[in-house]
């Protein structure tokens, strides 16, 4: 026991050359990061010969747990590798530094006769510097049969530095990038597709919202190219100093389209005044971010965008649960996009920090989040667009419906006043036929009358008769108790001979002053004399008691009748009747006297 920690004490103070790892048959990809040795050259003096010679004095110290990573640093790493070739079929092998954002990779190989060869990679070299064109830095090296080849790598970065080295045999290599060329490949093209199918919609709807998701889906699809070492490959290739400010840029354009999209969708302008100016501070935050990234160091900007991408999605996980407490419907299938690109991201950070095992889900976790993410959110903008056109819908029905109720409540409305319209006309018409004192017609409706009957009886032969009457010493009555007296006697007379007359189917009306006129269709003289006895009688019986008097009253009647067949105008009918009516005055008053022509 206690030698065996001398041994081990021994091992660490005096290093000594390493063995070479050994590369046997049936091994096709081995990462590199347990069986390395490293060394940190803070001031980046050492060249190769150096590296080389403190790698064999023993210098490089083992990788600690078997894990090249540590973080943003200044100056060179130098990582260090005998390897010996037991493979037979092998002789040519590929060296893949699997992080795409170091800067300046350097392979030195030394064979056994002394010869080393260099080759450069990184994103500080032209893409086309690569071996293969591939997203990863990479480096063809041959490896002789049974030969111990020393292998050295330099690494210089402003970005993290992380060294997963890996030794592929072509054909391994080969099958890794079919497996992710086609999950990359389906990756980004769900993010296309949810691109141009938000873009149609937006070009078609005319909806902010689209606007806003496709500055958000298409900054964060950037951010993942990037990160991958696609825009390198696809973008810029010959741009390496865009390969650095990419990253924080495009996290920073993310951020501002994530944070103007939730502000957008969840309406935090009309509906929670407080949190939209959260989020438009928070805008703010990142766009100067983003500014400031253009000058700031790699090694200062890239962290800080990185953590804000925290900041931002819990920010916008706060606003949508407090949207959704406040009754808003379309914050519901948002909170869970959100909450699949956290699970995502905090399933592939947790696997960073080995508390997940590693597997297709953690690995993908951001990719396989951020996808559901879109692809719900493009669902949401939907769903939330087909909510604003449901109560479009239904406030133009309601209107329509109010509409139509007015529309029937002011026909009902017309119908009433053109109803009484009417009803006045008809009353109109009616005080337009009556004499305003006795409440019988008056001469015009009378002559209108005696007209028609004439027209009428010429075509049905049947006779006709006309009463003139004409109240005695009238003006005496006047003189004696006064024209009110008058007026009463004038309507007593009036009304005693409707009361006779219209039961017998004729008319009466005022001819003038104290002159009355009835017209009796169908009447033949002998009838037309005893209708015209019934109201001098009747006038003659009954005193009228006005003003305290009671008054007496006579009449004369003048009477004319148009036999059957015989034509007779208005005028000769009236003139005829009229002098009856003087016969009756000359005959001593208080009589009826029928015109000579009667046969
Ligand atoms: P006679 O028997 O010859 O018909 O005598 P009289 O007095 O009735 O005749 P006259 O035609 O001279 O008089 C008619 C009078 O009737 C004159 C006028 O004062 C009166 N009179 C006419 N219209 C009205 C009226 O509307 N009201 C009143 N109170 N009197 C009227
Ligand atoms: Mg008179
Ligand atoms: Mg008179």
């Amino acid at each position: 026991m206690l030698f065996g920690l001398a041994l081990l004490l021994a091992g660490l103070g005096s290093a000594r050359a390493m063995d070479p790892y050994p590369l046997a048959p049936g091994q096709s990809a081995i990462p590199l990061g347990a069986h390395l040795q490293f060394r940190a050259d803070a001031q980046a003096a050492d060249g190769a010969t150096e590296a080389f010679a403190r790698a064999r004095a023993g210098e490089f110290a083992p990788v600690p747990d078997g894990n090249p990573t540590f973080g943003f640093q200044d100056g060179a790493y130098w990582f260090y590798l005998p390897v010996l070739n037991q493979h037979p079929d092998e002789l040519h092998w590929l060296l893949v530094q699997e992080y795409a954002l170091s800067d300046q990779v350097d392979l030195y190989v030394r064979y056994p006769d002394g010869r080393v060869e260099h080759q450069a990679s990184g994103d500080h070299q032209p893409f086309t510097n690569r071996f293969i064109r591939y997203r990863h830095p990479n480096f063809r090296i041959d490896l002789p049969l049974g030969q111990t080849v020393e292998v050295l790598v330099r690494v210089q970065s402003e970005s993290s530095m992380q060294v997963p080295l890996v030794l592929y045999t072509p054909r391994a290599l080969t099958e890794i990038m079919r497996d992710t060329q086609f999950s990359t490949g389906l990756y980004y093209g769900i993010v296309l597709a949810l691109l141009f199918y938000n873009l149609v919609l937006w070009i078609m709807l005319r909806d902010p919202g689209y606007g806003w998701y496709l500055l958000h889906t298409g900054a964060f699809g950037l951010v993942l190219f990037t990160l991958n070492g696609y825009g390198f490959e696809y973008f810029w290739p010959n741009w390496p100093w865009l390969a650095d400010a990419a990253v924080p840029l495009s996290i920073c354009l993310a951020l501002i389209g994530m944070q103007q999209f939730s502000r957008s969708f969840l309406e935090l302008r009309d509906r929670w005044p407080a949190g939209n100016l959260a989020s438009l501070a928070l805008i703010g935050l990142f766009a100067l971010l983003g500014i400031a990234s253009t000058w700031l160091p790699y090694s200062t900007a890239t962290p800080l965008a990185s953590r804000m991408v925290l900041l931002g999605v819990i920010w916008i996980i706060i606003a949508a649960v407090v949207m959704l407490r406040r009754g808003y419907k379309p914050a519901r299938l948002f909170l869970l996009a959100w909450s699949f690109f956290l699970l995502g991201t905090a399933a592939f950070t947790l696997l960073a920090f080995g508390m997940l095992p590693s597997n297709f889900w953690t690995q993908n976790g951001v990719q396989i989040g951020s996808a559901l993410e879109m692809l719900l959110l493009s669902l949401a903008l939907g769903s939330r667009y087909a909510g604003l056109r449901n109560e479009n819908i239904r406030i133009v029905q309601q209107t329509n419906e109010q509409l139509e109720r007015s529309v029937i409540d002011r026909t009902k409305q017309l119908r009433t006043a053109m109803a009484q319209l009417g009803e006045a006309n008809v009353q109109l018409r009616e005080f337009s036929r009556r004499d305003p004192l006795t409440g019988v017609y008056n001469r015009r409706h009378f002559r209108e009358t005696l007209e028609q009957a004439l027209d009428a009886r010429s075509g049905d032969g049947r006779p006709l008769a006309l009463l003139l009457l004409d109240l005695d010493h009238f003006k005496r009555i006047n003189d004696r108790y006064g024209h009110l007296a008058g007026d009463d006697c004038l309507n007593f007379a009036a009304h005693g001979m409707e009361e006779v007359v219209v039961p017998r189917g004729g008319m009466v009306a005022r001819f003038g002053g104290e002159e009355f006129v009835a017209v009796l269709p169908g009447a033949d003289a002998q009838e037309a004399l005893r209708i015209a006895e019934a109201v001098r009688a009747r006038i003659e019986q009954s005193p009228v008691a006005s003003c305290g008097h009671s008054i007496r009253l006579s009449a004369s009647i003048g009477v004319h009748s148009v036999a059957g067949g015989q034509q007779a105008t208005p005028e000769d009918v009236i003139r005829i009747a009229d002098e009856a009516l003087y016969r009756a005055k000359d005959d001593g008053r208080n009589c009826v006297r029928h015109s000579v022509s009667v046969a």
